[in-house]
């Protein structure tokens, strides 16, 4: 059965020599793009469907996400926008509530999550373990995960659990917790920061993952200057992700890599810390993704749209390269081919606008603006 969407006043992402093409036409068939174009060359199909002239563009690619946890922390939030010091220790709190959760809460929550996501237009998620820290419950995060997204990341060097000493939690990640979650995961990620995990013990989990065969990503620079980014290039990681603070060694290192720079400015949206810079980053040549981070403390945001439009009006990006950094940077950061783009060939995952022009996810934010969405050809 192929479907023909057309009147489609913009679309984006669907030619090798443009981003955007004019009143034009996609056609879907088994799944996949089969042809895309000028509406008026457009082949015959048994289905039509006629966009309004709307736009189209790629479903949203969301690189980074930690869905597989239980409980919130909307108090937390409330104390940090009111400059009142909250109790510390908030990846600790979700960790306490997560262990307690049974596996169809923890399904349910993830099933939640992505539904949301899929709602606002995303249709390639990424999710994270780092809530268990333990191999019971590194297992369990990820093999849940893996149920219910497309792409896994064992996450065990998240944080140092409370009482445990680091050099004994580090033969663990990379020992048997590693050893249980691996055959559940694709990434493997080290939270690579002042009070998590250093250098040293980043390159000594970084390098374990990969012998077992999963691709290094890395949270990078996201609280002050550090080693992070740059061990992401040493270890040709799909990605580094926050990247707040970027010397210009940094940025040439990363320029200079096929490391995708992932910025997640829904983060310093919800801690009010200042936002990288995606102009060094672009202006440098490096590939720059955009995502959530969606997770119950730093940023309990699931919108891509949001992302966008913080990258526009913060981040002094134009809303095509925010847009592409949402879509084909996302693809790019988690080494796919097959999303992030409408050319013949991809993955069917569509999402019309009701509006005529991408522009408008940074123009109208905060705007319900999907129209409709379409994952492997089928309608959401
Ligand atoms: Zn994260």
């Amino acid at each position: 059965m192929s479907t023909v969407i057309t009147n489609i006043g913009e679309l984006a992402g669907a030619a090798e020599d443009r981003w955007l093409i004019e009143d034009a036409a996609l056609v879907i068939d088994d799944g996949r793009v089969a042809w895309a174009g000028p509406a008026a060359a457009a082949p015959a199909t048994d289905e039509e469907y006629d966009a309004g002239g709307r736009a189209v563009l790629p479903g949203f690619v969301d690189s980074h996400a930690h869905l597989v946890f239980a409980g919130e922390r909307a108090e937390e939030f409330a104390a940090r926008m009111s400059g009142r010091p909250y109790a510390a220790g908030g990846i600790r709190i979700t960790v306490a509530r997560t262990r307690a959760a049974s596996d169809d809460d923890l399904r349910a929550n993830v099933r939640r999550l992505v539904g949301e996501m899929a709602r606002q237009g995303t249709t390639t998620v990424e999710c994270k373990s780092g809530y268990g820290l333990t191999v019971e419950q590194e297992e369990r995060a990820v093999r849940i995960a893996a149920e219910l997204v497309d792409e896994v990341t064992f996450l065990g060097a998240h944080v140092v659990p409370e009482g445990t000493d680091p050099a004994d939690y580090v033969r663990l990640v990379t020992g048997p917790m590693l050893e249980a979650c691996a055959p559940h995961a694709r990434f493997i990620d080290v939270f690579c920061e002042r009070g998590a995990f250093d250098a040293e013990q980043t390159r000594e989990i970084l390098s374990a993952g990969r012998a077992v065969g999963l691709v290094p990503r890395l949270h990078a620079n996201q609280l002050g200057h550090g080693p992070g980014a740059g061990i992401a290039v040493e270890y040709d990681a799909a990605s580094a992700d926050h990247c707040t603070y970027l010397s210009e060694d940094d940025v040439a290192a990363l320029a200079g890599s096929r490391t995708v720079a992932t910025l997640l400015p829904g983060v310093e949206f919800s801690t009010r810390q200042p936002y990288p810079d995606a102009r060094a980053l672009i202006d440098a040549g490096a590939s720059v993704a955009l995502a959530t981070d969606c997770n119950p403390g730093s940023c309990y945001s699931s919108s891509m749209a949001f992302c966008v439009a913080l990258a526009v009006r913060e981040m002094h990006m134009t809303p095509e390269e925010a847009v592409r950094a949402a879509t084909e940077g996302g693809a790019k950061a988690l080494r796919r081919a097959d999303v992030g783009h409408l050319r013949p060939g991809a993955r069917a995952d569509v999402l019309m606008l009701d509006a005529p022009s991408h522009i408008h996810l940074a123009y109208r934010p905060g705007v319900p603006l999907v129209a409709r969405v379409w994952r492997k050809g089928q309608p959401l």
